[in-house]
């Protein structure tokens, strides 16, 4: 008799989990699996990194330093990681000798727009949804072959690209061209500028077993690029295309056999019809208000998959507004002049759960931390959002 392959079984604190990378997402990670009685160690080449200060164990070592990868396989019963630049290999590497989660395969989709692209459409029979009708510019040769319909439009690098870095608005050929050799001429994806009504995400996790849980859709306004704020329940969205984009999720996160936390970012047109974005292979920026108003925070879920744990219950309990506290916020608006943000009159307002990510140096632009306003009503949420940017300095 064949009998079906049996499961690993699941890693159980106090053994050692391990992630790639020192950011912030990490340093959440490392925060919710301690809170589980995991150890936590941490690859990262800086030495002073936000997930360092807090992990049990930091291993000072570049991304693909193969024998710091065997050393953190072999002590870690379960690897994962926290950006999605990440070299695919090293995940790889270290699938010799743990379980990692995400898998190299899935991660290194996510990590180039081509192929991200490529996965979105063949996807489309399932999910129901299809990404901005794009075209690849590998060379200056392909500059000739663009469809008038592409313009205007953003043209992105096609890998390493976050925060909308590497990103240009272009209206003409000529642009693109320009936009093109600016960047080195390394390979991009120009994409029909979509005329958006509001951005939404949706971060849903899959255990090994198969087992998948979708979060509450996410309402997401960005400024210059970054995230500015995610509310939840999104003020603009209808329990249709909430239900749409959900089912959307569900469908490519099957698809993929992804096994951890995986957040899709959907566009919102004009005319209602719902777009893919992109993909992000890890816990996300929009999924931080996860760990003040949901059940189970988006690290924890990350923490339980990785662990081939069962999965936490996603349902939110409160509704949530979370504001990005970008490091402008450390700087006086008219002076410029350096200050400390009034923590004390921040956390004076009810609901609100402060993050800080432990990072030394404030320079605009860099995410410092977050503050969630959960509330009995979303209004409630809003208001609190108004009054803290408003003792922060920041133009609600
Ligand atoms: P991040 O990693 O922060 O999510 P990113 O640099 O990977 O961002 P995108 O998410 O692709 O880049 O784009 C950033 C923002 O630019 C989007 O959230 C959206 O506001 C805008 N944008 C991107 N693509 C389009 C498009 N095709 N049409 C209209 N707006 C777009
Ligand atoms: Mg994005």
């Amino acid at each position: 008799m064949n009998k079906l392959p049996a499961l690993l079984p699941a890693a159980t604190p106090p053994t050692w989990l391990g992630v790639m990378g020192g950011g912030q997402l990490g340093r959440m990670f490392a925060h919710a699996a301690q809170a589980m009685g995991f150890r936590v160690a941490v690859l990262e080449p800086a030495a002073d990194c936000p997930a360092g200060q807090v992990a049990e164990q930091l291993v000072n070592a570049a991304y693909d330093d193969g024998a710091a990868l065997t050393a953190l396989a072999q002590q870690c019963a379960a690897v994962t990681t926290e950006f999605e630049n990440v070299p695919a290999p090293s995940l790889a590497q270290l699938a010799q000798h743990s379980f990692v989660a995400p898998s190299a395969a899935c991660v290194s989709i996510a990590q180039d727009r081509v192929a991200e692209k490529r996965f979105f459409v063949d996807c489309y029979a399932e999910s129901g949804v299809m990404p901005a009708p794009h075209h690849l510019i590998a060379t200056l040769a392909d500059l000739d072959s663009i469809a008038d319909h592409l313009l205007p439009g953003i043209l992105k690098t096609v890998r390493l690209g976050y925060d909308g870095k590497g990103q240009s608005r272009v209206a003409t050929r000529a642009e693109v061209r320009a936009a093109f050799e600016a960047g080195g001429s390394v390979p991009c994806l120009l994409e029909k500028m979509l005329p958006l009504a509001y951005e939404v995400s949706v971060l849903t996790a899959r255990g090994e077993d198969g087992e998948a849980v979708v979060y509450p859709i996410a309402e997401n306004v960005h400024r210059d690029g970054v995230l500015f704020t995610t509310t939840v329940p999104g003020p603009h969205v209808s329990a249709a295309r909430a239900l749409q984009a959900q089912d959307a999720a569900r469908a490519m996160i099957a698809r993929l056999g992804y096994v951890g936390v995986l957040c899709i970012e959907f566009f919102v047109l004009d005319d209602g019809s719902l777009v893919v974005n992109e993909m992000a292979p890890r816990p996300h920026n929009s999924g931080h208000y996860t760990m003040d108003a949901c059940i189970t925070s988006q690290f924890a879920q990350q923490v339980r998959a990785m662990a081939r744990l069962p999965l936490g219950d996603a349902r939110q309990h409160s509704p949530a507004v979370m504001l990005n506290l970008l490091g402008d916020v450390w700087f006086d608006a008219g002076s410029a002049l350096a200050r400390e943000p009034a923590w004390d009159q921040v956390l004076e307002l009810p609901g609100a759960c402060l993050h800080l990510y432990g990072k030394e140096q404030a320079r605009r632009g860099r995410k410092m931390g977050h503050i969630t306003f959960v509330a009995p009503t979303l209004a409630q949420a809003q208001a609190q959002l108004q009054a803290a940017c408003a003792i922060l300095g920041i133009a609600a």
